[in-house]
């Protein structure tokens, strides 16, 4: 049986997305793949709502390369207020300490979100030049509020650096209204390419003063290849995903047809369904209502790894939990990529069937009902339906 993909990354691809990776031997100087990398980084910045005060970048790598990449932008000596709602928002700490920057962390229970008010007294103490945030929080679903803390941040710090790997595409990160110095992403997550390269936007007024550890993870060493690149020129400094990138600039010209805030609502709309859905069969998802994202729902149950067996039997693979706190009491269902109604709702049949078949109280079909209402009436209201 070919199975669905609903984990929270690699995210579900489209067959023409995946095609445009592989129907070519592509070499990194030809001229499809320089005018692929100068319409992908062109994309990036639309994504991201940059104008051409940033620059953009794609790295051979993922996630975390790009977070590690990014921290060279944070000046020695300076001090960084991090602001964790899980694993993901964690692993800025490791990542900071190793090029000795400093930081303090706000953490959140699981499902939960700092609060604005902690957010607020920290920065009044004229500690911190820096501030970090992860959008979506993919260990547990929860979005962070990026308006509210970058109006407060951004009259405290110099610069303010959000990780938009699983949001990036699917939720509105508008970076340059918000005074956003830098968001960071990946192929494989909210933009449904395949994994490989790392992504980032800049503002080009913090490339002034970049820190001068590593060759390859230094943003410096970076800028000039970029800017070729944006004028479809070869700027190899190191060898680029070839194959990744054909299929990520497939990626932003689908976006770009159909129009970002269209795709953005989509997506709203999925985890809408999706979120209540759960909850109207019986289960109860994690993240605190106010707080679920457009990609990632993450739910409770004790047979939480039961249930992703059993899905995986009936079909569709969803990810297990992985805060420390609650592992093996939830698992996560992601809703990005090119995920689409008849996802959502098959995703809903599975679960209803494999928590009841371990025993969970659940009540089959409530969660298809509810979801499927949602769909009809939004679908209804925007006009709007698949991606
Ligand atoms: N940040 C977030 C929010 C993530 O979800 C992930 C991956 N799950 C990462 C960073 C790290 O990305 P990668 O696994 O591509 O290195």
């Amino acid at each position: 049986m070919q199975r669905k993909l609903m984990h929270v990354g690699p995210s579900f691809t489209s067959y023409r997305v995946q095609m445009a990776g592989v129907s070519e031997n592509t070499g990194f100087a030809s001229p499809d793949f320089l005018e692929a990398m100068k319409n992908s980084l062109e994309g990036l910045l639309y994504v991201a709502g940059a104008d051409d005060t940033y620059l953009p970048f794609i790295l051979p790598g993922s996630g975390t390369v790009a977070m590690e990449t990014v921290t060279s932008i944070i000046p020695k000596g300076s001090r960084t207020l991090l602001l964790t709602n899980g694993v993901f928002g964690d692993r800025w700490i490791p990542i900071l300490s190793s090029h000795g920057l400093d930081l303090d962390v706000l953490s959140a229970e699981p499902g939960r979100s700092v609060s604005l008010d902690d957010v607020r007294k920290k920065l009044d103490t004229g500690r911190y030049q820096n501030l970090i945030m992860t959008h979506v929080e993919t260990s547990t679903g929860v979005r962070i509020d990026i308006e509210k803390v970058s109006k407060i941040a951004r009259e405290h710090v110099d610069r303010i650096i959000v990780d938009g790997v699983a949001s990036l595409g699917a939720e509105k990160e508008d970076i340059a209204r918000l005074g956003i110095t830098a968001i960071i992403s990946a192929s494989q997550k909210a933009l449904g390419a395949p994994p490989g390269a790392a992504l980032i936007v800049v503002s080009r007024s913090a490339l002034d003063h970049i820190n001068d550890f590593s060759y390859f993870f230094n943003l410096k060493n970076w800028i000039t290849p970029m800017e070729r690149y944006l004028e479809a020129k070869n700027g190899y400094l190191s060898t680029e995903p070839v194959g990744v990138v054909l299929s990520l600039s497939r990626v932003f010209s689908d976006i770009r047809a159909a129009g970002l805030d269209e795709r953005i609502e989509e997506h709203r709309r999925l985890s809408l369904a999706l979120n209540e859905g759960i909850e109207a069969a019986g289960l109860k998802v994690l993240a605190e209502r106010d707080l679920w994202s457009n990609t990632v729902t993450a739910v409770l149950s004790d047979h939480a790894d039961e249930i992703v067996r059993g899905a995986m039997d009936l079909g569709i693979e969803f990810a297990t939990g992985v805060h420390p706190k609650i592992a093996g009491r939830y698992f996560r269902i992601g809703h990005m990529g090119y995920v689409n109604d008849f996802d959502a709702l098959a995703a809903l049949s599975v679960i209803e069937r494999a928590a009841a078949k371990c025993g969970e109280k659940v009540r089959i079909g409530d969660g298809v009902k509810k979801a499927q209402e949602i769909l009809y009436d939004l679908t209804k209201k925007n006009g709007g339906g698949q991606m």
